[in-house]
């Protein structure tokens, strides 16, 4: 390991170790595990290829990846080499770790799952192939100036990508509008535009480097780099003007994952990677197969959301306009192929685009879905539409052309079958089927809380890493003191170095003795930061008027992003600030009452703040959170939810037991029930005193000094609409905050329902989900049981 960091420090970055900067060794050591991972990534590739074994394909527009270095070297088994000889050449492997910048590539849940997703694949030795965008700017980042957000371009790429290697020999071309003409019994597309795909292949290697998948992200290209005409009058922008039109396309991630932009430039997105990746997947079935007929043999091609849904009609393209296939067949063997998971039921998620825009992209493409529907109506006359007033429909395209469609959690699956797809779900009533979410126990576990982990494998042993079920063995130790103590100090370790970290980045002091109450994502109105802060208002407010009642101290920490467009959220984060500078500097509470909002939520972040809660806040409105992944990971650490019945929280409930979960609010269908009532949050509001008081509060000024009418439209929406029911469930949600400062302050029953949650979550292993996927929806197993023996 020594040999090849230096090696890569001389001959990979011409630099010698008495004049290497952090990001020089950094990369080194980056190269040096990266030549292990591709001894174990080109047998696992040759495998594949030698047995013909099915891939899958798994499209995503986002993977949001966060950092490599410490996840790759422990895959490898190679992380206590690397520290050793890194001390040797008086370098420190932590701080090296600490030098990565994330790869930001999605916004939130969807992304993060699809990179859960590419890790469970590698370590359970199925072939397979990630594909995506290899965005220039990854999600934005946050700074809060004034307690408001605001967003800088995020830069992951000014570094070189320690992990990537650049096939500039995989290049397909991409096409863009003009017009169809059929003659000779074909259609033959004229496009107007042309972008090359360019692939860039990271090796992504399982745990104990069993087994090696790619992740191939894709970047735009002009098909003629520099227009020397041009140039050569002078007129400089115009010949670079092909450059900058095709580089637009993989610039930025849309920072939004819940409401369209409506932008053709997004469309051109979708298109690009997708006709980009099954290009590539047709070309790879080609080499080794000659009927393309058989296609659905060698690949199992999944949706992450309906961003790639184009895939149906650009795969029935080429089978017919290049491979010769019949429309019928076409159709039919296209969806063998495909699988769709849904990730929402929000209505102004679903994607839709206008026919005129769409067709004036894609216009072969929009033959095809005409064709597609007419296939479809044939068969089952008065079908939903894909074609609907004038739109093109994501969602239903997706639909149709899958043998399977996928919700990620028990109730978000029903859900899926009795609203958002019920029409389509009778008449095709196996079509949709459940695989619950999960996360990948070596990043959530082993590698950011090394103290929790190792306590755990002292106990059990260390196969739990790649059979997380074995945590259940856990369950054992709930009665036992010692073990107990020691699991509540590795959870005090983490506090300490959260509280550490506080302080130096935010010039904050946090008690680690006070309960951490944790409530990390996306800032949206449905996942209700609002009713949070709401609730700390109003304990601030109890804390006040009753000082001698013996509180329990808390730190209600909160962090996320608002989508730059997106109003309401922002203010949601402005309160929160306000509330802070508030509350965090009044003496008589201070110490009772901390608020901690750090900047730019991440994945890294989340790795130091999860290990170090005590609180879990799962309280979005009831049938609004899909699964939610951030609960798992919580729960995995031994945090205690408080939460709604929405989402996965429904079965991590059920398999940690509902007496060590605080559980409040409506369920979904009372939700839909109640909202039906016209002034429904005016008549609630109306009779709970303390959440009038606290409106009262805000709308008079007293977080906004000297501008009392900040939050006048976000109080007067609370009263008069509240779409997401903050009203009805507030004082369910309070008193159940009262109920888990009772439980804490039993610090040993809290430790054994804490461990219980840890013992109880093995089933949310994103091995588990991906062996479902594998089962229920792919065909697929590992490749090779011998290779597998050999290697692990
Ligand atoms: C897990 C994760 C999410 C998803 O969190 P939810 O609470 O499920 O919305 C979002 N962002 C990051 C950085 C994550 O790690």
């Amino acid at each position: 390991m020594k040999d090849a960091i230096l090696a890569h420090l001389r001959y990979g970055l011409g630099k010698d170790a008495s004049h290497s900067s952090v990001y020089d060794w950094r990369m080194a050591l980056s190269h040096a595990l990266r030549d292990r991972a591709v001894d174990h990534w080109i047998p696992s590739t040759q495998t594949t290829y030698a047995r013909k074994a099915k891939r899958v394909y798994y499209l995503s527009m986002e993977f949001l990846i966060g950092r490599l270095v410490e996840d790759m070297a422990a895959n490898l088994g190679a992380t206590e080499e690397a520290r050793a000889a890194l001390a040797e050449l008086g370098q420190d492997f932590d701080t090296l770790v600490r030098d990565e910048p994330d790869a930001a590539l999605g916004n939130g849940g969807l992304g993060r799952l699809a990179a859960c997703f590419m890790d469970s694949l590698a370590t359970l030795g199925i072939p397979a192939m990630g594909y995506g965008i290899r965005y220039e700017h990854g999600l934005f980042e946050q700074d809060f100036v004034d307690g408001q957000q605001i967003e800088k371009p995020e830069t992951w790429l000014s570094q070189k990508h320690a992990w990537e290697f650049e096939r500039p020999e995989v290049q397909y071309s991409i096409t863009f509008g003009g017009h169809v003409e059929h003659h000779d019994g074909r259609a033959h597309w004229h496009p107007h535009e042309t972008v090359f795909a360019t692939a860039h292949d990271t090796p992504v290697i399982g745990w104990q480097g069993r087994w090696g998948n790619t992740l191939r992200l894709w970047s735009a290209q002009p098909v003629k780099i520099f227009d020397l005409a041009s140039f050569n009058r002078g007129d400089y922008l115009a010949a670079s003007r092909s450059e900058a039109l095709a580089r637009t396309i993989c610039r930025v991630l849309y920072p939004d994952d819940t409401t369209e932009t409506g932008k053709e430039l997004r469309l051109k997105q979708e298109y690009f990677f997708t006709a980009a990746s099954i290009q590539d997947l047709i070309r790879r079935f080609l080499v080794t197969h000659d009927d393309i007929r058989r296609l659905d043999e060698a690949a199992a091609i999944q949706l992450n959301d309906t961003h790639p849904a184009i895939a149906g009609p650009e795969l029935v393209r080429l089978l017919v306009d290049v491979h010769g296939l019949g429309m019928g067949e076409a159709i039919d063997l296209a969806r063998r192929c495909l699988g769709y998971t849904n990730h929402t039921l929000l209505p102004e998620a679903l994607e839709r685009w206008p026919e005129w825009l769409f067709g004036r992209v894609l216009p072969r493409h929009l033959e095809i879905i005409r064709e597609i529907e007419a296939t479809q109506q044939a068969e089952f006359a008065g079908s939903p539409r894909i074609l609907d007033h004038g739109n093109v429909q994501m969602g239903e395209l997706a639909f149709i052309m899958a043998h399977k469609v996928n919700g990620v959690s028990a109730l978000h699956t029903d859900l899926v079958k009795q609203t958002l797809f019920s029409d389509l779900h009778r008449i095709h009533p196996t079509r949709i089927i459940n695989q619950t979410n999960g996360i990948t126990p070596r990043r959530w576990l082993h590698t950011c809380n090394p103290a929790l982990s190792g306590l755990i494998t002292g106990a059990i042993g260390d196969g739990w890493v790649a059979d997380l079920e074995q945590l259940k063995a856990l369950k054992g130790k709930t009665g036992d003191a010692a073990f107990l103590s020691d699991f509540m100090a590795a959870k005090r370790h983490n506090k300490e170095r959260l509280s550490n970290w506080v302080q130096q980045t935010l010039g904050q002091s946090i008690d680690p003795d006070a309960m951490f109450d944790v409530q990390i994502k996306r800032i949206h109105e449905y996942k209700r930061q609002h009713m949070n802060i709401l609730e700390t208002i109003a304990l601030w407010n109890e804390m006040k008027a009753n000082p001698g009642a013996g509180w329990q101290p808390r730190v209600k920490i909160f962090g996320g992003k608002a989508a730059p467009g997106y109003h309401v959220a922002k203010e949601i984060i402005h309160l929160i600030n306000d509330v802070a500078t508030v509350i965090n500097n009044d003496p008589a509470t201070k110490d009772l009452l901390q608020i901690v909002y750090p900047p730019n939520y991440n994945v890294t972040m989340a790795e130091m703040l999860i290990p170090a809660a005590d609180l879990s806040e799962q309280i979005s409105t009831a049938g609004k959170e899909a699964s939610g992944t951030g609960n798992m990971k919580f729960a995995l650490n031994g945090a205690l939810t408080i939460g709604t019945l929405d989402g996965a929280n429904v079965e991590i409930r059920e398999h940690v037991g509902a007496e060590n979960f605080f559980l409040f609010g409506l369920t979904a269908q009372e939700i839909m029930e109640a909202r039906k009532q016209p002034g429904f949050a005016r008549a609630t509001i109306e009779k709970s005193p303390r959440m009038q008081r606290v409106l009262q509060q805000i709308a008079e000024g007293r977080f906004s000094p000297g501008d009392a009418s900040r939050y006048h439209g976000f109080v007067g929406n609370l009263w008069d609409h509240d779409y997401f029911c903050v009203s009805l469930d507030f004082d369910n949600y309070y008193d159940t905050q009262r109920r888990a400062d009772e439980a804490f302050g039993h610090r040993d029953a809290w430790a054994a329902m804490a461990l219980t949650n840890t013992a109880g979550m093995g089933w949310f292993s994103s091995d588990r989900t991906i062996q479902g996927y594998a089962r229920d929806i792919w065909d697929v197993g590992p490749a090779d049981a011998k290779t597998l023996e050999k290697t692990g």
